[in-house]
């Protein structure tokens, strides 16, 4: 781990930010705790999204699904796959598939591959040439030379040869619901003798057969549920398309390499939104929302150079998007994605469509047709967002002779907007300085009464967890009702009056 990444792991743990989940048992690898600052950084940020993306837009609304949904859903968006079903990912056209599944060809068969188009066409045949050297002929949007190779099947979409190794995982948590335990069943058929004989892949099959009637997921992202209710909210709130539906928290993954403290754990929050849209103006809003979700992670960040975007290479999206970009973010150990701005196509209307039954269509009354919208989604980990602001904020300075270390937090992110100090314990101050506490606090401002230790130390404190302003009650207040206001960035302090402190501080946070 880098020295700054230890410096904020250790900063976080110190000061309340982010602990590790069961700490006093040993730690549970990959989960995390957002302590008292933590937990209000985390909450200011998911509502300054909130609010930025649907408050402040009449053609975005919100919606705040279960966690556990229909098993179906995850059938039809492709996140399921049993644990008796290998999945297989094809290395050019990024399908994954169940190998059980897969169209079957014989070891030495001749392949046609075959793409959408002659330039996903050649630029498969680039690929394959650089990463298997293995040289094809195009003809026009399907390659030839390619030979099944021992595993007896190909790509279900491409016809690829070129496959991963089979991985008898999924990265979805499962769980069963109800009143009767799975393993039940399974006892049950073991006692009967219904599994004798059986071994490997089909032990496993059956086993998956026995208990799947109660399974359900954890869901491993948040954007399912606005396609599955995109009916009943664009009904409910008569929505003309375009339109979006947001939706922040929870989501669950198995990660198999869990890294970089919160950056990559197994539970973690995202804030997503899927804008529907006429399909011909999807490319003009996947630009818009592009550039308003970079203008957002860097409206709050002091270094906004640290931020950039990455196109994914027409290689690497996956079949059914037409451009995908990825919001990066330069973290100690190098860039990596913060947000990705998808258009997903109606891709996943259909799906749903095609495994629910339902019509997931729009009418349009002006036009007077019915249509599939295409869908562009900016999906952000709110977990993660909250690491890169605490990246950009860290800071270290030498002050008369002394590091100090200051958390130059956006003032709409700060956990604590105003620390109110009494400058000592006694002549009064301390009750004056609460009663102004209490008036921020009437005002919604999260405001903290702090009289612990000599106030050079509290000033510390506060530099280091980020709070904007802290407030001074000295003897001249208690002669002149004024009091110090110190600026956390520069240190500078001015005497202000005690009854304009709210409405300054107010102004000074609102910018
Ligand atoms: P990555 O390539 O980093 O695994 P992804 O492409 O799988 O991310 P998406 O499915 O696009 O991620 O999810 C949207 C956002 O959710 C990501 O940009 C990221 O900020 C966040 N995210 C995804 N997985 C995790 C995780 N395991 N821990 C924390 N945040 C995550």
């Amino acid at each position: 781990m880098s020295d700054l990444m230890q410096k904020i792991v250790s900063l976080c743990k110190r000061r309340g930010f982010v602990f590790q989940s069961s700490e006093i048992y040993g730690g549970l690898k990959s989960a995390y705790d957002y302590g008292p600052l933590g937990a209000e950084l985390k909450r200011n940020l998911m509502n300054a999204w909130w609010h930025d993306m649907v408050h402040t837009r009449e053609n975005v609304v919100g919606l705040d699904a279960s966690i556990v949904m229909h098993p179906k859903v995850w059938e039809a968006s492709g996140h399921l796959s049993g644990f008796s079903d290998p999945l297989v990912d094809c290395k050019v056209c990024k399908e994954r598939f169940r190998a059980d599944k897969a169209p079957q060809a014989a070891a030495g068969t001749p392949l046609t591959l075959t793409f959408a188009d002659k330039p996903a066409a050649e630029l498969a045949r680039e690929l394959i040439e650089k990463q298997f050297n293995v040289a094809l002929t195009r003809h026009g949007k399907t390659l030839e030379g390619a030979i099944a190779g021992d595993r007896g099947y190909v790509c279900p979409l491409c016809s690829s040869p070129f496959l991963s190794d089979e991985r008898q995982f999924n990265l979805m948590f499962k769980s069963s619901i109800g009143p009767v335990n799975p393993l039940e069943a399974v006892a049950a058929a073991l006692e009967a003798g219904k599994l004798e004989g059986l071994k490997g892949r089909e032990l496993r099959g059956a086993i998956e057969e026995l208990t799947q009637p109660s399974a359900v997921y954890l869901r491993p992202e948040t954007a399912q549920a606005m396609f599955v209710q995109f009916l009943n909210v664009q009904q409910s709130m008569s929505m003309k398309v375009p339109f979006g539906i947001a939706q922040m928290g929870k989501s669950f993954r198995n990660e198999i390499t869990v890294e970089h403290f919160i950056f990559r754990s197994c539970e973690f929050e995202q804030m997503e939104m899927e804008f529907f849209c006429e399909p011909g103006t999807d490319d003009e809003w996947a630009d818009y929302w592009r550039l308003e979700r970079m203008k957002w992670w860097q409206k709050f960040a002091n270094e906004k150079d640290r931020f950039r975007f990455r196109a994914h290479d027409p290689t690497e999206l996956a079949h059914y998007a037409k451009s995908c970009y990825d919001i990066e973010y330069a973290y100690p150990w190098g860039w990596g994605e913060l947000e990705g701005i998808a258009n997903r196509t109606d891709y996943d209307l259909k799906k749903h469509a095609q495994h629910s039954g339902a019509k997931l269509e729009y009418f349009d009354p002006v036009q007077n047709r019915k249509f599939v919208p295409y869908v562009i989604e900016p999906a952000a980990g709110a977990t993660r967002g909250l690491l890169v602001y605490l990246i950009d904020a860290y800071h270290e300075e030498q002050v008369e002779g002394e590091t100090r270390v200051v958390l130059r937090l956006h003032p709409r992110l700060a956990p604590i907007k105003v620390a109110v100090l009494p400058l000592v314990k006694k002549d009064g101050m301390p009750e004056k300085a609460r009663k102004v506490a209490e008036a921020f606090l009437a005002r919604g401002i999260n405001a903290r009464y702090d009289e612990q230790h000599a106030i050079g130390r509290r000033y510390r404190r506060h530099d280091e967890i980020g709070t904007p302003f802290c407030l001074t009650i000295d003897s001249e207040t208690l002669s002149n009702d004024t009091i110090t206001i110190r600026d956390r960035d520069t240190m500078a302090q001015r005497r202000i009056s005690i009854d304009g402190a709210v409405a300054e501080v107010e102004l000074l946070l609102n910018g």
